[in-house]
C-alpha cells in the first residue's frame, strides 16, 4: 500500500520481498517490511517498526547498492561495494557483493572509516529529520494504515532502539561478540540463543573470547530464552529463518542440548514457513567436540529441519605458530579434525562444517607452507562444501599486504577460500 504526502514523503506500510536469500549486487530486500521514501532517501523499517536501512537516492549518496543497515545489536554497518567490482574484488575475497564497514574496531583488510563521509553521514542527519516531520506531521493527513506505522515508527526512538538490544544481551546472558562467517549466507540475520557459555581453550590470540569457563545451559534455561525471544521478536520474528547457537563451543554441548534448542526453536519460531527456504542452522565447534567418536551427533544432526554449518577454529597446522597464538593443539588433532570436516561434508547431505585458519604479519613462513599444501592437498567437494576462512589477527599491521597472500592460498586450495570478517551481533 503506498500512500503520497504532501511533505515529499512517500509511505509503503507493507511490502513483500522474496522469501529466499539469494545472493546480489544490489540491495534485496526479504520478507515483510515497510518503507518511506523522501527525494534524497530510502527509509525501510521491519514489522515492528524499528528503523533497519538507510540508503541515499541522490548523487552524493556514494554508489546506489550501498546502504547503511541497522544490526539487532544497534550498530549501524555500512555496505560498500567497494572500488573493484570484477571478480578478483571483494566478491572474490569475501563470497558476497559487498564489504560491510563496522563501527568498531575489527579485524578487516579494509579499514573504511565511513564516519569521515559527509555523504554517508547525511543519512543519519536525514533519519533525524525524518523522525521529526513524523512527530510533527498532521497525522489526518495519512490513511490509517500509514498512521498505524509512524506510530510504532515513532515508538522506536534511538533510545529505545539502544535499550532493545540491551534487552536481547539480557535474554540469551551476554552479547553475542563474534557470529560464524557462514551467517554471511543469511545476511548475519539470525536470531541467537546460548546453549552454553566460554570455550575449551582460552587461546592467548583471541580477542572474543569470554571469561567464563566452558559450561552448558540448561533446558529450563534454554527453553526460557526461547520464550523471551519469541516475545522480543515479536511480529517480525516471521522473517526469521535462521538460529545461531552460542556461543563459542556449542558443538561441546552435545547432542542431546543442540537437538532439544533446535527443535523447540524451530517450533516456537515459527521457521519453515511456506515459500521459505530451508532454515539454516548455525554453530561453532572446537577441534575437540568435533573429534569426539560418536557419530550418533552428526547423525541426528542431519535429521534437524535445518541446514546445519559448524564453523571449527583450526588457526594453524604448524606448532611453533599454534604456541605463539597460544593455542593449545597440536599438529596431528589439527589434521585429524580437517580429515572429520571433510568426512563429515561428504558423508551428511544437511551438515556443512568449514574451517578458520588464521594469516598475519609476523607468522612463522611454515605455517603457510604446511596450510597451502593441507588445502592444495584436499579432496575437492563434489558439492562445493566446507568453505576455509582465513582470519587476519586482529592487531596484525599491515593488513592490506596480506590480500596477495590470500590470493595465492586461495589459487592452491581445492576448498573455497574467503577471507572471515569478525563481526558481532
Ligand atoms: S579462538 Fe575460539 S577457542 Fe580460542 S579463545 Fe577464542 S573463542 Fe575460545
Amino acid at each position: 500500500m503506498q500512500f503520497g504526502h504532501p511533505t515529499n514523503l512517500v509511505v509503503i506500510v507493507e511490502k513483500q520481498g522474496p522469501h529466499k536469500i539469494r545472493k546480489a549486487s544490489f540491495p534485496m530486500r526479504y520478507g515483510k517490511y515497510s518503507e518511506i521514501k523522501t527525494p534524497e532517501h530510502e527509509f525501510l523499517f521491519n514489522l515492528n517498526g524499528e528503523i533497519k536501512f538507510i540508503r541515499g537516492l541522490t548523487p552524493n549518496w556514494p554508489h546506489p547498492a550501498e546502504q547503511l543497515k541497522r544490526t539487532d545489536g544497534n550498530d549501524w554497518v555500512y555496505y560498500t561495494v567497494g572500488d573493484d567490482s570484477t571478480e578478483k574484488g571483494i566478491n572474490a575475497w569475501l563470497g558476497e557483493y559487498y564489504l560491510p564497514c563496522l563501527p568498531y574496531h575489527g579485524n578487516s583488510i579494509w579499514e573504511i572509516n565511513y564516519t569521515a563521509n559527509p555523504g554517508i553521514m547525511s543519512g543519519f542527519a536525514a533519519w533525524s529529520q525524518l523522525y521529526a516531520n513524523l512527530y510533527m506531521a498532521p497525522k489526518n493527513k495519512f490513511h490509517s494504515k500509514a498512521r498505524n506505522l509512524i506510530s510504532k515508527i515513532l515508538k522506536n526512538d534511538d533510545g529505545v532502539l539502544l535499550e532493545r538490544a540491551g534487552r536481547l544481551n539480557e535474554i540469551i546472558g551476554e552479547r553475542v561478540s563474534v557470529l560464524p562467517p557462514d551467517t554471511r549466507h543469511v545476511d548475519y540475520e539470525v536470531i541467537p540463543l546460548n546453549i552454553s557459555d566460554g570455550c575449551l581453550y582460552k587461546c592467548k590470540f583471541c580477542c572474543v573470547k569470554s571469561a567464563k569457563p566452558f559450561m552448558t545451559r540448561t533446558q529450563t534455561d534454554i527453553f526460557d530464552q526461547i520464550k523471551q525471544l519469541k516475545q522480543f521478536y515479536s511480529k517480525n520474528l516471521e522473517n526469521y529463518n535462521a538460529l545461531f547457537l552460542g556461543n563459542h563451543d556449542a558443538l561441546e554441548a552435545g547432542e542431546e542440548l543442540i537437538s532439544a534448542a533446535a527443535s523447540e526453536a524451530y517450533k516456537e519460531f515459527g521457521f519453515g514457513r511456506q515459500g521459505a527456504q530451508v532454515p539454516a542452522l548455525y554453530l561453532f565447534g572446537s577441534v575437540h567436540s568435533l573429534l569426539k567418536p560418536e557419530n550418533k551427533l552428526f547423525e541426528n544432526l542431519n535429521q534437524l529441519p535445518y541446514y546445519t554449518y559448524i564453523n571449527i577454529g583450526f588457526e594453524s597446522l604448524d606448532e611453533p605458530t599454534l604456541g605463539l597464538i597460544g593455542k593449545p593443539l597440536n599438529t596431528q588433532k589439527v589434521k585429524d579434525a580437517f580429515n572429520r570436516m571433510l568426512d563429515i561434508n561428504a558423508s551428511f547431505e544437511n551438515i556443512e562444517v568449514t574451517g578458520n585458519f588464521i594469516i598475519g604479519e609476523g607468522l612463522p613462513e611454515m605455517h603457510y607452507q604446511s596450510l597451502t599444501q593441507l588445502l592444495r592437498d584436499a579432496p575437492a567437494p563434489s558439492n562445493g562444501k566446507g568453505a576455509i576462512y582465513l582470519s587476519p589477527i586482529k592487531d596484525s599491521p599491515k593488513k592490506l599486504e596480506l590480500l596477495p597472500l590470500f590470493s595465492e592460498i586461495k589459487e592452491q586450495s581445492s576448498l573455497p577460500v574467503y577471507i572471515y570478517l569478525i563481526q558481532r551481533l
